[in-house]
């Protein structure tokens, strides 16, 4: 298949809506993002790779990041991890408070900010200190995507700090029902921290890689989880990848994927390829305008999807 052009011609057809919906302004440090601005990435298991648009350009992952602490987390408590956050779509923003009343602190799923607050507390405990955890988190993202300069913005995760009221009630309202271990303020800066890692679609795509190929990277023929744990991540992907919006992905799309409020969305091709996709514009569920769109296109055109 000719994978580079259909990349160009989405290229083409996406130009109209690339100022539709709005960039992520309730994190200032996001909001000077311009619209207007695409990339996509088709990384394939021989590391080739084919892109278009911005894709050298390099933008907040924000929680796209989350699929990374999952694994950790899910790689180290395994079941254990269930007791503090579920594997249910949650039908609800990824930022709301309510459901987490109204189920006692649980969070439905590691993929909404509760739940990957919940995740990053986990880690804190099991890699004792904020600082280590923040550094397994770092190296395990570079070592995915076989790039050790990866780094996240402080600004961004500045940024989020200061406005960081809604994740902070979070965090507190988990930490009144017993579910939460360590400080809040500097677990929340932790997550911000991770949130606030920059990539290119180029690496992103890259990163997902083993997703794609139950848990090895197939071209470093690295082992990072079992084929087993890969095809729960990919599951929850699928369920709860875009928050109350992940039903309507799955329809149109059709691949299990993340996004984050910069723009970016992740997704695999179980056994194939990692896609990576960026613009900054959002629709009204915080997930990519145009991103969503592109793989709608990318998967009708090439008929590749998991159905
Ligand atoms: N860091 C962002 C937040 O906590 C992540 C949200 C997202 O990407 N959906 O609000």
């Amino acid at each position: 298949m000719n994978y580079q052009a259909i990349l160009d011609e989405i290229y083409d057809e996406v130009q109209p809506e690339l100022h539709k919906g709005k960039v992520a302004d309730y994190i200032p440090a996001l909001a000077e993002v311009g619209k207007g601005q695409f990339a996509m990435t088709v990384t394939l298991d021989n590391g080739q790779v084919f892109s278009v648009g911005d894709s050298g350009k390099q933008f907040s992952i924000q929680s796209i990041s989350k699929v990374f602490t999952f694994t950790l987390a899910l790689d180290v408590y395994s079941r254990e991890l269930y007791k503090r956050v579920g594997v249910e779509p949650s039908g609800n923003p990824f930022n709301s408070l309510v459901q987490l009343e109204y189920e006692n602190g649980i969070p439905r799923n590691p993929f909404i900010n509760a739940g990957a607050i919940a995740i990053t507390d986990a880690l804190i405990s099991y890699y004792r200190d904020e600082y280590m955890t923040l550094e397994v988190i770092m190296n395990f993202v570079r070592e995915i995507s076989n790039n050790p300069k990866l780094s996240f913005d402080p600004l961004v995760a500045n940024s989020e700090m200061e406005h960081g009221d809604r994740n902070l009630a979070l965090a507190r309202l988990m930490k009144s029902f017993g579910n939460f271990e360590n400080d809040v303020l500097g677990t929340v800066f932790t997550y911000f921290k991770h949130c606030s890692i920059t990539m290119n679609t180029e690496e992103l795509s890259r990163a997902m890689l083993f997703l794609a190929f139950g848990g090895t990277d197939p071209v470093s023929q690295k082992q990072f989880i079992t084929p087993s744990q890969t095809k729960r991540i990919n599951a929850v992907m699928l369920t709860c990848g875009h928050y109350d919006a992940s039903g309507e992905f799955a329809y149109h799309v059709g691949l299990p994927a993340k996004s984050g409020v910069g723009g970016g969305i992740a997704a695999i091709v179980p056994g194939k390829m990692s896609i990576a996709v960026w613009s900054p514009a959002l629709n009204r569920y915080g997930n990519s305008h145009a991103g969503t769109l592109a793989l709608e296109k990318f998967t009708t055109k090439t008929g590749l999807s998991i159905f």
